[in-house]
C-alpha cells in the first residue's frame, strides 16, 4: 500500500496537518505515525489540563510579536490562519472556546479532552490510519516515494509531514537528509534563586513588575510570582523565552534586577518624601507602598532594619537602600526550574531552508514540516499551538493541492 500521505509525529501539529489534509481531499489516505503509546500527550497535559488552544490575537502583525524566533517567517503564514481561524474551526466541530481575561484561549469546557475527542472523532470519520509504539527510524527517498522504516514494518507515501516536536533522533534523521538544525535548548523556564528576600514567602505575586536580566538586553515586565524555589510568572517566562540562548550560553548562572511596582526610582523617592511629611508618625512596616504584597512589603522593612522607623526617622541612605529595594532588587539566578511549567524547545530545523508558503522543504520535494520540530517558539499563552496549527494547516493545503495535480 502506498500512502498519500505519512504524518510523523501524533501531537498537535500532525493531527491538525491530518485532519486538514483529509477535510481538504476525503479520498486520500492518510496514515500517523506515533513512537508512544498515546497520541495527543502533551495536549492532554497542556495549559494544567484545560489546554490553552491559543491567544485572541487577531492580526498577524501582533502576533509574531510572541515569538522570539520565527517572527519573520509567520507573519505571511498568519495571514492565512490565525486564531480566529482555529477558534472558528473548533467552533465549526462543536468545540465551543472562551477567551480569558488575559486574552488566552481554552476549550468552554475547560479541558483538554474535548479538543483530544474531536481530533480522534474526526480522525475516525475520515479513516485517518493511527499506528500507535511505532516510531520512525529512517526516512529514505527512493524512486519518487518516500520509505519510513519503523520497529513494525517500512511504509510507502508519496508525501510526509513531519511533525515529530523536540525529537533528538528526528532531527538527526533530516540532519542526515541535508538540513541544517539549529542547536536545541529549553525555553520558557522559571528561574533558581535563593535568597532571604523571597524565603519562605511561596505563592505570593505582584500584578506588575519590571525584570531586567543584568548585563545583557533582556527586560520583561508582567506578573511575578515568588515559588519554593525561586521567581516565576509570565514576566519570568517572557524572558525566559527571549533570553533563552543568550542563558544556556552562560549556564543559567546570571543576576536579575526586579522593580516590584513598574514606578521609576524617582517617583517612589518624591512618594516616600511624600510620606515623611504628611504621614511622618506612621511605621514603614504598616504602611504598604503601592500594591506590593504586605508580606513582602515587611520582609524588605525587616532585611532593611527599618521594623521600628516612622517615616519622618528616615535617613537619607535608608531612604536610598528602601527605593533601590523598590526599584532594583537585585538576586542571583543559580540555575533554571522547568517543574510545573509550560516549556518548549527553542532550536531545530533551519527556517531558511522551508518555504513558509507551503511548509515544504526547499531542499526536498515531498517532505514538508510542522510545528515545533522546526526553530520556531514563542512565550506562553497560546502561542505555541497556534504555530502548530498554522503550519500543520499550510503544510495540508499544499499537500493536497499537490495530490490533485
Ligand atoms: C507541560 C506542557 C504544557 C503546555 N501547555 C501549552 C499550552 O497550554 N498552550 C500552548 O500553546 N502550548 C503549550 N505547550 C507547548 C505545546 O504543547 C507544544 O508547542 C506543542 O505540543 C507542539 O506540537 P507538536 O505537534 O509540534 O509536537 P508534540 O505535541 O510534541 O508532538 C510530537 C509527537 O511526535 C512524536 N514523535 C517523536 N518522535 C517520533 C518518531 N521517531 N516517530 C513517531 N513519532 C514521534 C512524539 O511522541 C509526540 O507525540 C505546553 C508544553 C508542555 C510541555
Amino acid at each position: 500500500m502506498i500512502y498519500d500521505l505519512i504524518v510523523i509525529g501524533g501531537g498537535a501539529a500532525g493531527f491538525f496537518g491530518a485532519i486538514r489534509s483529509a477535510e481538504r481531499n476525503p479520498q486520500i489516505k492518510i496514515l500517523i505515525l506515533e513512537k508512544s503509546n498515546e497520541v495527543l500527550s502533551k495536549v492532554r497535559v497542556s495549559g494544567g489540563g484545560r489546554c490553552n488552544v491559543t491567544h485572541a490575537c487577531f492580526d498577524p502583525s501582533e502576533m509574531v510579536t510572541n515569538f522570539p524566533r520565527g517572527n519573520k517567517e509567520l507573519r505571511g503564514p498568519f495571514h492565512r490562519f490565525l486564531c480566529g481561524d482555529m477558534m472558528d474551526w473548533l467552533s465549526a466541530h462543536r468545540v465551543e472556546t472562551k477567551i480569558e481575561e488575559d486574552g488566552r484561549v481554552f476549550p468552554r469546557s475547560d479541558t483538554s479532552e474535548s479538543i483530544i475527542k474531536c481530533f480522534v472523532d474526526l480522525c475516525r470519520q475520515y479513516q485517518i490510519e493511527i499506528k500507535t509504539r511505532c516510531g520512525v527510524s529512517s526516512i529514505e527517498a527512493k524512486e519518487g516515494h518516500w520509505n519510513l522504516e519503523t520497529s513494525v514494518e517500512t511504509f510507502v507515501c508519496r508525501n510526509v509531514l513531519v511533525a515529530s516536536g523536540s525529537s533528538p533522533a528526528i532531527w538527526k534523521l533530516c540532519k542526515g537528509l541535508g538540513h541544517r538544525i539549529i542547536d536545541p535548548v529549553p525555553s520558557l523556564f522559571t528561574f533558581k534563586i535563593k535568597d532571604p528576600l523571597i524565603d519562605g514567602l511561596a505563592g505570593i505575586s505582584v500584578p506588575y513588575a519590571e525584570v531586567v536580566i543584568k548585563g545583557q538586553k533582556f527586560h520583561e515586565t508582567g506578573p511575578l510570582l515568588i515559588t519554593h524555589w525561586g521567581l516565576s510568572g509570565p514576566s519570568i517566562l517572557k524572558l525566559s523565552a527571549w533570553a533563552a540562548r543568550a542563558l544556556h550560553e552562560i549556564n543559567y548562572q546570571f543576576s536579575i534586577q526586579v522593580n516590584w511596582t513598574g514606578e521609576d526610582r524617582e517617583t517612589v523617592f518624591q512618594e516616600i518624601q511624600r510620606l515623611r511629611q504628611i504621614h511622618g508618625k506612621r511605621t514603614l512596616l504598616n504602611h504598604v507602598l503601592y500594591k506590593i504584597p504586605k508580606r513582602l512589603w515587611q520582609r524588605m522593612i525587616h532585611i532593611l532594619k527599618l521594623d521600628t522607623s516612622i517615616f519622618a526617622d528616615l535617613k537619607s541612605a535608608q531612604m536610598d537602600a528602601l527605593v533601590k529595594m523598590i526599584c532594583q532588587c537585585e538576586f542571583n539566578v543559580t540555575g533554571k526550574s522547568t517543574f510545573k511549567d509550560e516549556f518548549v524547545t527553542c532550536g531545530g530545523i533551519d527556517t531558511k531552508e522551508i518555504n513558509f508558503k507551503s511548509m515544504e522543504s526547499k531542499l526536498l520535494p515531498g517532505l514538508y514540516f510542522a510545528g515545533e520540530i522546526l526553530n520556531i517558539d514563542a512565550v506562553t499563552g497560546g502561542f505555541n499551538f497556534q504555530a502548530a496549527w498554522t503550519t500543520a494547516y499550510l503544510a495540508a493545503d499544499a499537500i493536497t493541492q499537490s495530490l490533485d495535480l
